[in-house]
C-alpha cells in the first residue's frame, strides 16, 4: 500500500513515521474515532488533482464528532485548507484516497465520552479499485443485522461501528460473493458494508431513506442529483424490501472507495438481464467525468489542488 510521506498529526504536518498513538489511547481501546473517507482524482489532461466535495465530507465528519461529544478547534473551511496543505507536501500525481479521522486522544482506561480530549489527524494513500468486479458484482444478504440509531448510529461514521461492516465484508466475501447487503432490525434493507444502495423499479430510482440505518453518502446524494439533473430520473427516498431487489429491473451501490458498483445478480438470481444496465451505465460513466473535474456543470464539486 503507497502510503503518505506526510500526515496531519496533533495540531501540525509530520512525517508519517512520526504519526504514532499510543496503545492507551480511547480512541484505540474503545473505537470513540470518527472518521471520513475522501479522495482526490488525478486529471491527466489537466495535470492537476481535484478533491471530491471535502466540505461535505468535513461537514459529515464534524456532525459525527459532535454525536460523540467531540469537540476540535478546526471547521469545514479550516480542514480543507489543511488538506490541500497535506496533499501539497506530497506532490500526487495519481488518485489518492484520504483518511482524516478525530479521536479521543486521552490514555487510560474509562469507556466515556466525557472530559477527554480530542485530536484531528489526517494521512493518504494511493488508491485504486475497492471493488474489483464492480462492473458486474454479485453479492448476497448478510446474516447480520446493520448497527441502529438506537445502539451506535449509522449515521455516524463511527470506527468502533465498523466492527459491524467487517463481519458482514468478510463472511460475504469468505461465502464467495462481493458483497452484502445487510437488513436492520425493522428487517428493511439498509446498505452494504461501506456502499448504499439504489434500486431501479419501473424505471424509477429508489434508495432507502436516511431513517433506514444508512450512512448519509456523499456519492448517495451526488448520484441522487445526477439521476434527476441529468438522466431525468424520478428518484424515490423510501424503504425497500428484501424481494424487492430480486425484481427490480438494475441495482447498484455507491462509495466513496466503490464509487458505482453494478450489481448483476444476488443471491445467484440475475439482477434485470443478468447484465449492467443502462441506467447504471450512464451513472458510472457521468460520476467518473464529474469526479474527474471534467464537467463544466459540476465544477463546484471539485477542489483543485494546484
Ligand atoms: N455506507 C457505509 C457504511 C460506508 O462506510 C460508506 C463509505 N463511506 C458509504 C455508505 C458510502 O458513503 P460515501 O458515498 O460518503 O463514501
Amino acid at each position: 500500500m503507497d502510503l503518505s510521506k506526510h500526515a496531519f498529526f496533533e495540531g501540525k504536518i509530520v512525517p508519517l513515521a512520526d504519526a504514532k498513538i499510543n496503545i492507551a489511547t480511547h480512541g484505540f481501546l474503545y473505537g470513540t474515532t470518527v472518521f471520513s473517507g475522501m479522495r482526490a482524482y488525478w486529471n491527466e489532461e489537466k495535470k492537476r488533482l481535484f478533491v471530491f466535495r471535502p466540505f461535505d465530507h468535513f461537514q459529515r465528519l464534524l456532525n459525527s464528532a459532535r454525536m460523540m461529544a467531540m469537540d476540535i478547534p478546526y471547521d469545514e473551511e479550516s480542514l480543507t485548507q489543511l488538506t490541500l496543505d497535506v496533499l501539497r507536501m506530497d506532490n500526487w500525481k495519481e488518485d489518492v484516497y484520504l483518511r482524516p479521522t478525530i479521536y479521543k486522544a486521552d490514555m487510560g482506561i474509562g469507556v466515556r465520552l466525557h472530559n477527554l480530549k480530542d485530536e484531528f489527524a489526517m494521512f493518504v494513500m494511493a488508491f485504486e479499485k475497492y471493488v474489483p468486479n464492480d462492473s458486474n458484482a454479485h453479492i448476497t444478504f448478510s446474516s447480520w443485522r446493520r448497527i441502529d440509531d438506537n445502539s451506535i448510529p449509522a449515521r455516524g461514521k463511527i470506527s468502533g461501528a465498523y466492527a459491524n461492516s467487517a463481519l458482514i465484508k468478510t463472511d460475504a466475501n469468505r461465502a464467495g460473493f462481493d458483497e452484502a447487503l445487510v437488513l436492520d432490525n425493522n428487517g428493511h434493507v439498509s446498505e452494504g458494508s461501506a456502499m448504499n444502495i439504489f434500486i431501479i423499479r419501473d424505471g424509477i430510482l429508489i434508495t432507502p431513506p436516511v431513517t433506514d440505518n444508512i450512512l448519509e453518502g456523499i456519492t448517495r446524494r451526488s448520484v441522487m442529483e445526477l439521476a434527476r439533473s441529468e438522466l431525468g430520473l424520478q428518484v424515490l427516498e423510501r424503504s425497500i424490501d428484501r424481494t424487492e431487489v430480486f425484481i427490480a429491473e438494475e441495482v447498484f451501490m455507491t462509495g466513496t472507495a466503490a464509487q458505482i458498483v453494478a450489481v448483476t445478480k444476488i443471491d445467484h438470481r440475475p439482477v434485470g438481464t443478468g447484465k449492467m444496465g443502462p441506467i447504471t451505465e450512464k451513472l458510472r460513466i457521468l460520476f467518473d467525468d464529474i469526479v474527474r473535474a471534467k464537467h463544466p456543470k459540476y465544477q463546484k464539486w471539485n477542489l483543485e489542488v494546484g
